[in-house]
């Protein structure tokens, strides 16, 4: 990836349906993962493998993943929250698994019933499961630290906690580790600091992706300094689905509507085709009619004789 391009990677069929009482049918689950991929994202975390009766919104996510793979082009991420997880997420096909990390320890205990040490002991397994696969099956492991710029539980998170679990991650056989701003905690420059920090500990190739809540309407504003940092993985969800439950009116992740044409106006190119994303919206508004969808653009549109940032080529699926 050269250094104008950006990655957007959907989190909405995850993040976002896990969020909302309303469980999508598998049937919309598919057209939407279709609308999003033929519009040009590249990643999406389409589900979850987590037991059917924590979450009924992501019980059919084997089913999605099967479906999501034979979408040309398309990396087919997955949330895993334990080895049982991994095995069913391999057993379907899933491109890349994450597993969250929350460096708040009460949180880990709160979310996964877990310690730090107790899901680094799954870390562990999972990396041995994954070795186990011919190398061209392999799907990718990243974990994702959680939390990291503060917990709703905690309160301020240390930075230091944050570059020792990471060590921990790598060391116990992820491939990468994320950054995550689970509570819309972060600032600027706190996100700044925080990847130039991980830079220097574990090296640049340990980190590319981050994950931003706009919790506090700060989410723009922190994927500037990441991108401008030199991350290349940005996590949205289209409408911002799922939205806060602590501050009204205000959306959950990033809304990838908007992300797209911040990235695009600056010069960074996406290769996302925002007409087609508009469809894409479409399909999710009419699969769930009494969600609220959130973002600028979809309403505003986008500024007459707008161009796209250059790009090599516009994937077309
Ligand atoms: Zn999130």
């Amino acid at each position: 990836m050269s250094g104008k391009e950006i990655e957007i990677s959907e989190v909405g069929p995850r993040d976002g349906l896990q969020s909302i009482d309303a469980i999508m049918a598998t049937a919309d689950k598919k057209r939407w993962i279709a609308a999003l991929a033929h519009a040009g994202l590249r990643e999406i975390e389409v589900g979850s493998f987590v037991p059917a009766k924590v979450l009924p919104q992501l019980a059919d996510t084997a089913e999605i993943v099967r479906y999501a793979r034979a979408l040309p082009g398309l990396t087919v991420a997955v949330l895993v929250p334990n080895l049982r997880g991994a095995q069913d997420a391999v057993a379907a096909g899933a491109h890349k698994l994450t597993i969250p990390l929350s460096v708040s320890e009460t949180h880990s205990l709160k979310n996964l019933r877990r310690t730090h040490q107790q899901v680094l002991a799954e870390v562990r397994e999972i990396r041995a499961l994954l070795d186990q696969l011919p190398k061209d099956q392999r799907p990718s492991l990243e974990g994702s630290l959680s939390t990291c710029f503060g917990c709703t539980l905690e309160g301020p998170v240390a930075e230091d906690a944050v570059l020792r679990l990471g060590e921990g991650l790598l060391e116990a056989g992820c491939d990468e580790i994320g950054l995550s701003d689970t509570t819309g905690y972060g600032n600027p420059v706190q996100v700044r600091r925080l990847i130039h920090r991980v830079w220097s500990h574990l090296g640049r190739e340990s980190l590319h992706g981050i994950h931003l809540h706009n919790t506090r309407g700060q989410g723009l504003a922190n994927v500037l300094a990441a991108v401008e940092a030199g991350i290349t993985t940005v996590d949205a969800s289209m409408g911002g689905l799922g939205g806060c439950p602590f501050a009204p009116g205000a959306s959950g992740n990033i809304v990838t509507e908007d992300l797209v044409f911040l990235l695009e106006a600056m010069g960074y190119s996406t290769g996302i085709d925002m007409e087609r994303l508009m469809l894409a919206r479409e399909v999710l508004a009419a699969s769930l009619p009494d969600e609220p969808l959130f973002g600028f653009l979809p309403d505003a549109g986008l500024p007459k004789g707008f161009q796209y940032a250059e790009r090599e080529s516009l994937v077309v699926a």
